[in-house]
C-alpha cells in the first residue's frame, strides 16, 4: 500500500469495551462498543482519524487556512477548528442555517477554538463556499478546502487503517454497525475490510440520504481510495450495506427512537451518544436487534463515532432534559 503522509492527533489504538448490560436487556447477540469518541481532540470523534491526513496534505501543499462546511452543529466542524488551532492553521467555516441567538453544543466550541464563522442558507452554501474560498485566495491567506465531513479520498482513508487497527487488537466482529452520513467513514472501513481480509459485514445506518444514493457514493469513494493507496480493487453499490430505514424526520431532528436509544446506553451502560449521528445508529441497531436481524451467536460491534457534544446543544435540552 501507497503510504499516506499522516501528522498525529488522535489517541490510537481507541479502547473496544463489552455492553453486557445492553445486551442483556435487549435479549440480544453480544454487543462490543469502539470507542472512536474518544479520539481525543475535542471531545473526539470520527473526524480526528480524517485529519490526521486531511491536516497532513494541507501542510504538505503549504496551506494556511482550514476552510471547511457544514451543519450548524456539525462534529467535523468542530473537530477541523480543534486540529486549525493544534497545528496553527486559521479556520474558516460555512455553516449551514440561521444564526441562533444563543450558541451551544459544537458552535460554542467553534468559537472557542477561535473559528471565524459564515453564515449561509441551504440553496446559497455551495456558492459561499466558493465565494470564501476565492477571498481567501485574494487575501493569501493559503487556503485548503476540506469537503463535507472530511469525506475524499485522503480522509476517508483514515477508516482503511482503522480496520488494521480493529484487527490488531483481536477483534472479528460478525457485524459492524455505525452511523454513515457522508460516506467516508464507511468508504474507508470496506476498503479497509478488503485489504486486510476483515470477515464481518460492514453495516451503515442511514443518517439522510436514500440507501441508494448512499451505497453509490461510498462505492465511488472506495475506488478511489483504493487509487490513492495504489491498491487494485474495485466496489460497487450493491456490494455496500446501507439501511434507509432510520431517516426518521430528518437530518438533525431528534424523535422517539434517538431519544430511547440515548436512554438505553446512558442508563445500561454510563455510555454517551449523540442526538443526530450515533442515536439514530443505535436505533437502528435496537430495532433490528428487537426484529431479530442477527443471530444469537453474532457478535454486533457498535463503532461509535462520537458527537456527544450537540447533547449539550440548546435544540436538544428540552427534548432530553
Ligand atoms: C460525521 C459523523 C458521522 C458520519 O460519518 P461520515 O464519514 O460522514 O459518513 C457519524 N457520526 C458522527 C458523530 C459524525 O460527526
Amino acid at each position: 500500500m501507497r503510504p499516506l503522509p499522516r501528522v498525529r492527533m488522535a489517541d490510537l489504538p481507541t479502547p473496544v469495551d463489552e455492553l453486557p448490560r445492553l445486551s442483556e436487556h435487549l435479549k440480544g447477540p453480544r454487543i462490543i462498543v469502539k470507542r472512536d469518541d474518544q479520539t481525543g481532540l475535542a471531545f473526539g470523534g470520527n473526524k480526528t482519524r480524517k485529519l490526521e491526513y486531511l491536516v497532513a496534505d494541507a501542510r504538505q501543499k503549504q496551506a494556511r487556512t482550514l476552510i471547511t462546511a457544514g451543519a450548524v452543529q456539525s462534529n467535523h466542524c468542530r473537530q477541523t477548528a480543534a486540529a486549525a488551532a493544534r497545528f496553527g492553521f486559521d479556520c474558516v467555516l460555512v455553516l449551514t442555517g440561521e444564526r441562533p441567538g444563543q450558541y451551544s453544543g459544537n458552535l460554542l466550541l467553534d468559537r472557542l477554538f477561535g473559528a471565524e464563522i459564515v453564515w449561509s442558507t441551504r440553496e446559497e452554501r455551495e456558492h459561499t463556499l466558493v465565494e470564501v474560498f476565492e477571498q481567501a485566495v485574494s487575501a493569501r491567506r493559503a487556503p485548503y478546502l476540506i469537503p463535507y465531513g472530511g469525506s475524499n479520498a485522503i480522509g476517508a482513508a483514515a477508516y482503511v487503517f482503522a480496520i488494521e487497527e480493529l484487527i490488531s487488537q483481536q477483534i472479528q466482529p460478525d457485524w459492524i454497525v455505525f452511523a454513515s452520513s457522508s460516506g467516508g467513514t464507511q468508504a474507508g472501513m470496506v476498503v479497509g475490510a478488503r485489504v486486510f481480509n476483515l470477515q464481518g459485514k460492514i453495516l451503515g445506518i442511514s443518517i439522510d440520504e436514500r440507501s441508494n444514493v448512499l451505497s453509490q457514493r461510498v462505492a465511488n469513494l472506495a475506488n478511489e481510495i483504493a487509487n490513492v493507496l495504489g491498491e487494485d480493487l474495485l466496489f460497487a453499490p450493491e456490494e455496500i450495506l446501507v439501511n434507509e430505514a432510520y431517516l426518521g424526520e430528518g437530518y438533525g431532528v431528534m424523535g422517539t427512537a434517538e431519544r430511547e436509544a440515548i436512554e438505553l446506553f446512558a442508563r445500561h451502560e454510563g455510555l454517551l451518544l449523540d442526538p443526530v449521528y450515533t442515536g439514530r445508529a443505535a436505533a437502528g441497531m435496537i430495532d433490528l436487534i428487537r426484529q431479530g436481524y442477527f443471530t444469537q451467536d453474532n457478535t454486533v460491534l457498535f463503532w461509535h463515532t462520537g458527537g456527544t457534544p450537540a447533547l449539550f446543544a440548546h435544540q436538544y435540552q428540552s427534548k432530553l432534559g
